[in-house]
């Protein structure tokens, strides 16, 4: 039995090309950038190629690319410098949506201690926010709005350009988390008013421990890193070259296919979808229209998602029930409870993401695995008991 690999927003295979793109820096042009000498010189030459090259796909300059230890990182150093920013001219209001990833959320829990205003924009049933919401809540002292371009758990995708296009008249900062959305949608930071962008190499092929912050000319940043004058002051530490050039070989790779790809893998999706939906007291998570190509995400009223999860295992298929980050803890989803699921409901939840190597034999031997698994965890669910004889309504 083959293995099944369904788990593409928590992290992706390295490519074959990401890979051949990184073993000269680790076998032969291992030079630190800063060197004077000629292995140095190589190593910085690639460096420069690959901030060219990645600055391309984004419609960015190479001066407005800043490489980062991935989206965590990257998320927190554009948060934080738009609130030193903001706190300078009194303005300590920052608006993001209810649904954004950990790395957002925590980061502006720890500003709010420091007494800045946080409002998160409720998201809805299918989990997005308009830009009549954004614009709506902008005040005179917003100094940063954050929304995500693309959900990770429930994939839906939101209206970045017009948000954009809202906070570039309003004059307030605008950035995105576009982990999920990096290789996979379209990104112009020109055309979307983006000053603020985070990707992250692992969820496009590329390797993990590297990616992007992006950030418009004239957008100063803060130091997360003391330290060296790398990354032109602003991220400290000796690049990781290998794992730059595997992200840039990844991206320009991800750009060149993107139409290609998304067709590709949202005919997968959808077949999965049309599948799952005839799951009884099941329900499709997220915007069932503006959904990333490989995003499938469902709530099966009456059972239990960490069980689901290790049957589906046993069968071979890598699923997640919801975010990487948040498996393992009890808590159910905050993205769920966000679009309204209740709690019970939201612990039944399964995240199927599927990427350009999924196969039409993989999803038939998921669409013959799911309905089974639930069939057989609803069978011994006392939960499910209560459903059927009535003494709990169903809300699916
Ligand atoms: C994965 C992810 C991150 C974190 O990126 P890392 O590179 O793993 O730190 C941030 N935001 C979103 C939406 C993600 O999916």
């Amino acid at each position: 039995m083959t293995t099944i690999y369904a788990d593409n927003a928590a992290t992706t295979q390295t490519s074959r090309a990401a890979i051949d793109a990184m073993l000269p820096y680790l076998e032969t042009i291992y030079g630190n950038p800063s060197s004077l000498h000629s292995v140095g010189q190589q190593a910085a030459e690639a460096l420069l190629s690959a901030r060219d090259r990645i600055a391309k796909c984004l419609n960015a300059s190479p001066r407005e690319i800043y490489f980062t230890s991935g989206g965590s990182e990257a998320d927190n150093q554009a948060i934080l410098s738009a609130a030193r920013l903001g706190e300078r001219k009194g303005k300590k209001h920052i608006i993001s949506t209810a649904f954004e990833h950990h790395a957002m959320l925590h980061t502006l829990q720890k500003l709010e201690k420091e007494g800045f205003t946080v409002e998160l924009l409720p998201v809805g049933p299918i989990g997005t926010v308009t830009a009549q919401q954004v614009k709506r809540a902008i005040r005179e002292d917003t100094c940063l709005v954050s929304v995500m371009y693309a959900n990770n758990e429930i994939g839906s995708i939101l209206p970045i350009s017009e948000i954009g296009a809202v906070c570039r008249e309003a004059g307030v900062l605008f950035h995105t988390d576009a982990v999920q959305a990096a290789g996979h949608l379209p990104i112009d930071v020109k055309a979307q008013d983006i000053d603020l962008l985070t990707l992250s190499a692992h969820k496009f092929h590329g390797p993990k421990g590297t990616g992007v912050l992006y950030a418009r000319q004239g957008v100063f940043l803060t130091n997360l890193i003391e330290g060296g004058a790398q990354e032109r002051g602003k991220r400290a530490g000796t690049e990781n070259i290998p794992a730059i050039m595997g992200m840039a070989a990844a991206l320009e790779d991800a750009c060149a296919h993107l139409d290609e790809n998304a067709k590709r893998v949202s005919a997968l999706r959808d077949r999965l979808i049309d599948g799952l939906s005839k799951i009884p007291h099941s329900a499709l998570n997220g915007d069932p229209v503006n959904r990333l190509p490989g995003n499938v995400s469902f709530c099966f009223e009456g059972v239990e998602g960490e069980s689901l999860l290790l049957l589906l295992d046993a069968k071979g298929i890598c699923a997640s029930s919801g975010s990487a980050c948040t498996s393992g803890s009890l808590d159910p989803s905050h993205v769920l409870l966000a679009i309204g699921r209740l709690h019970d409901v939201a612990r039944s939840s399964l995240r199927l993401s599927l990427c350009e190597w999924n196969t039409d034999e993989e999803i038939d031997r998921i669409l013959d695995a799911v309905p089974e698994v639930v069939e057989y965890l609803r069978g011994m669910s006392p939960l499910w008991k209560d459903l059927v004889s009535g003494k709990k309504p169903f809300t699916l």
